[in-house]
């Protein structure tokens, strides 16, 4: 009998509770918890039966099984739930996967496809395979990179065909460019060369700020140049703010800054400190911004599936999977530590 179980969305897997956003249909081809994540495989069925592919990894005697199935009008199950091994990768070999072991690190997604390179990968498949994408994104805590059955598995397999767009989903993580207009429109490559040297500020400078942004301002705006924000900074900023229809505040923000002809792009704003160990029984706000980074639901309590998930989340950062989170765990997670 299948250690996974399903009833209304909710799976359990060796007793422990797994919610999947796309229900349904669960295999019993798998292995054991996954050794870590990798990479993303794509597959494509080589047939065109969403609900026969779906018998197919479902019945034990087939031997092969994937995470996610995705048809053609867009239909998607989680028939695997990421936690466990699906068996969808075979012998192969590939960079960081230890040999034959793919399904141990790779998360696999089959699509409803003949694989004759003809058969047309539908827009509403195409689309639901992006959201599945952001969805294995939010569960590991990172963007896996992508590959195709046959980057691991080399020429014993076809999949993906060139008409699938791989590229892109390489590159964007979607199977179009995210705006067309550099595909799009002709390019000058005058246009290039000026964007590429473009100034980017990322904060924003006002009375009392130092430093090489300062430099710049005062050198664009015609102040002596001290890379000190002072009162007469402030004074020439207002003054040029004016001349460009802006609100005359003396603080270079967004609009100032592209007015000054740059970027502005502000560095994601000051990190969370974590000020304590936070283990099973744990309860707070700081319990659901760790929820919230390693993929489980956010409801402050960390329970078993919390601690599951972080012990995925440290193996895959090299760290002990103690399944507490203390000063390595939270750096491993972009935080600060004072505990
Ligand atoms: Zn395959």
């Amino acid at each position: 009998m299948s250690i996974v179980d399903r009833i209304k969305g909710k799976m359990t897997t060796a007793g422990r509770s797994y919610k999947s956003k796309y229900p349904g249909r669960v295999s019993s081809n798998h292995g054991g918890s996954m050794s870590g994540y990798k990479y993303i495989m794509f597959h494509h069925t080589a047939s065109t039966s969403y609900s026969g592919a779906i018998n197919h990894m479902c019945n034990p005697k087939s031997d092969v099984s994937a995470h996610f199935v995705i048809g053609k009008e867009g239909e998607c199950t989680e028939i695997v739930p990421m936690t466990l091994q699906a068996w969808h990768a075979g012998k192969g070999e590939y960079k960081g996967v230890p040999a034959n072991k793919g399904n141990a690190y790779c998360i696999g997604i089959e699509v409803v496809n003949l694989g004759d390179g003809k058969d047309k990968f539908t827009t509403a498949q195409l689309k639901k395979i992006d959201e599945v994408i952001k969805y294995i994104d939010s569960f590991v805590g990172e963007k896996l990179p992508i590959i195709d059955h046959k980057a691991y598995a080399g020429n014993r397999k076809v999949d993906m065909r060139a008409n699938f767009p791989l590229d892109n989903y390489k590159k964007y993580r979607s199977y179009k460019a995210p705006s067309s207009s550099s595909s799009s429109k002709p390019s000058t490559s005058t246009s290039n060369t000026s964007s590429s040297s473009k100034y980017t500020l990322t904060r924003i400078l006002k009375v009392g700020s130092t430093g090489v942004a300062v430099e710049k301002l005062q050198k664009a705006i015609g102040v002596s140049v001290d890379g000190k924000f002072g009162a007469k900074t402030e004074a020439k900023v207002k003054v040029f703010q004016k001349s460009k229809g802006l609100t005359a505040d003396g603080i270079v923000g967004e609009d100032t800054a592209k007015a000054l002809g740059w970027s502005f792009k502000k560095k994601s704003s000051s990190k969370f400190t974590l000020t304590r160990l936070l283990v099973v029984g744990s309860r707070g706000d700081d319990v659901k911004k760790l929820q919230k980074a390693v993929g489980t639901s956010a409801d402050g309590i960390f329970g078993e599936a919390t601690e599951r998930a972080v012990k995925v989340f440290q193996r895959k950062h090299g760290l002990t999977a103690d399944g507490k989170v203390g000063k390595d765990t939270a750096k491993a997670l972009g935080w600060l530590y004072k505990g």
